[in-house]
């Protein structure tokens, strides 16, 4: 069955249970929270906030990587019933004032410096533009006050968050969730990866998102495991050091991180035998990779996770005993209490079994709406109540869901769809490509072309798009051949570690 708790109900029972265990470990700093602990520090801050006049309802920011006082903030904005709104650290005072303002946050939480930058300034900057904002904490500088107030009576439907999306192929939006929304996806994703109170989690990825805030601190708290924070914002090999010193049974990432800590250079040398599982998520992940996360780093049981900030995150989940097919190929089944169908996006209706559409889902997960924007919530939840994710996917036969990439991205040339996932999981097979985005580009003739942005192995090589087209010849059907052939440094990415598609497609149409 479905829980119905609060977030503060949730907390009460886990420092009942397990009073002397941890809850909480801040690497960098060496501080640590048992659950009692962890408890009485949450009340200690909740009543700082109710005597600072923050009430049921109100919106309290959060601007800050990962600490320990995220997740004191998080679990105390719950508890008086004020709704947190996660702030991306990378954002500067252009998004920020924009995300302050849409939300209506009345106060801020935020750190003094994040790496090079200095937060203050551009606080400063926004506290001029945002008449809602009435205070701004400082982590580490604020003392507390000592409040007298009563802890409100709340209701698992409630709002408790403004998640923001990742932005990756526009403007974020803010969508709302409930105690429900959350709660349940945590429990229900920690149940599925096995967890109890002997667990630990490092959580590598950052709090400000709900995998982080979700499948991290919730699905922990909800099984009396313990959350380890490696560093403020990612770092390979802190990662890997707190894993060891900490003897972390559970590691999250998205591919990207995992690639980076596999290839740290003295990746041999730490000691990640106590890992079990994680969640790796976000993106699909490259076959190689997972055989080495699944081996080298241990994590034989790790599970691969769908799903979209809209849905609490989570829609479908590998389980533990999945083989190293459907971990690569597909993203595991749906969770229980949700439901999911695959449309043809023109029609609306299911198509059938192994064939691709738009994959729709239904349930608790699905958030109350975008914050302050029933139009663009009207455009994605219909009156039924099944969220249109704008992703491609099949359902297989064997019941698994493959997602094939986001509607978004496909290419249409000449008529014909053309999926960059299926033509970038090719071309990893080159040996010269380290890595590559597939994305279209308007054309005359076709109506969309293939551009293909490859990272070469060797940073002083090149490659030409006739080399690349001998390479695709006789293996790859000619319309999907890339047509035009970028080398790059990098990719722009988001802070949760995905590449901005569109970025890439505004650069290729630019070329032209
Ligand atoms: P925005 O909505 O602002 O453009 P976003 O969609 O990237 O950004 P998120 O909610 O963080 O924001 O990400 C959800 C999306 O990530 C999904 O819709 C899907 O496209 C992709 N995704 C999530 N998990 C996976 C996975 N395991 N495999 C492939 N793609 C995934
Ligand atoms: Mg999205």
């Amino acid at each position: 069955p479905l829980l119905t708790d609060t977030f503060g109900r949730r907390l009460d029972r886990a420092v009942a249970e397990f009073p002397e265990r941890e809850a909480l470990v801040d690497v960098p700093s060496g501080r640590r929270w048992t659950y009692a602990e962890l408890g009485r520090d949450v009340d200690r801050l909740a009543r700082d906030l109710l005597a600072r006049g923050v009430a049921k309802g109100d919106r309290v920011g959060i601007w800050a990587l990962n600490c320990p006082e995220w997740v004191l903030v998080q679990y105390a904005t719950a508890r008086i019933g004020a709704i947190l709104v996660n702030i991306n650290p990378a954002y500067r005072t252009h998004e920020l004032i924009y995300v302050l303002n849409q939300s209506g946050v009345s106060l801020l939480v935020s750190q003094s410096t994040y790496r090079d930058s200095d937060y203050r300034a551009m606080v400063e900057e926004a506290e001029g533009r945002c008449p809602g904002l009435r205070e701004t904490l400082w982590i580490g500088e604020w003392q507390l006050l000592d409040g007298e107030g009563e802890f409100p009576e709340l209701s698992c439907d409630e709002p408790i968050n403004i998640q923001y999306t990742s932005g990756t192929t526009g403007f974020p939006k803010g969508a709302t969730l409930s105690h429900r929304n959350i709660l349940n996806n945590g429990h229900c994703v920690g149940e599925l990866l096995g967890y109890t109170e002997q667990d630990r989690v490092c959580v590598a990825v950052p709090f400000y998102h709900c995998f982080g805030m979700v499948l991290g601190n919730l699905a922990a708290l909800s099984h009396g495991a313990c959350v380890v924070i490696a560093s403020p914002g990612f770092d390979p090999a802190a990662t890997l050091r707190a894993v060891a010193a900490e003897r972390a049974t559970s590691l999250y990432g998205v591919p990207t991180m995992f690639i980076a800590e596999l290839g740290l250079p003295d990746f041999a040398e730490f000691d990640l035998s106590s890992l079990r599982t994680g969640v790796m998520g976000g993106s699909p992940c490259p076959v190689e990779v997972m055989k080495r996360v699944m081996t080298d780093l241990h994590m034989a049981e790790v599970a691969i996770a769908y799903g979209m900030t809209e849905t609490s995150p989570v829609s479908t989940q590998t389980r533990r005993d999945d083989d190293l097919e459907h971990r690569t190929a597909t993203v595991g089944r749906v969770l229980p209490h949700v439901e999911v169908k695959v449309v043809d996006p023109a029609s609306g209706r299911t198509v059938p079994r192994g064939e691709a559409g738009e994959l729709c889902t239904r349930g608790y997960s699905v958030m109350l709406g975008y914050w302050d924007e029933p139009e663009r919530t009207a455009e994605v939840v219909d009156q039924e109540g099944w969220m249109h994710t704008g992703d491609l996917a099949v359902m297989r036969e064997d019941g698994y869901l493959a997602v094939v990439g986001r509607i978004k991205d496909m290419i249409i040339r000449g008529g014909e769809n053309i999926y960059p996932r299926e033509i970038e999981e090719f071309l990893h097979g080159h040996p010269g490509i380290a890595d590559v985005q597939v994305v279209g580009v308007p054309d005359e003739r076709y109506g969309e072309e293939i551009c293909a942005f490859v990272i070469l192995r060797d940073p002083a090589g090149t490659l030409t798009q006739a080399e690349l087209a001998e390479y695709c010849r006789g293996r790859l059907a000619r319309y999907k051949t890339p047509r035009e052939v970028r080398v790059m440094s990098s990719f722009p990415m988001t802070v949760s570690g995905k590449v901005r598609k569109n970025e890439l497609r505004e650069l290729a149409a630019r070329g032209r």
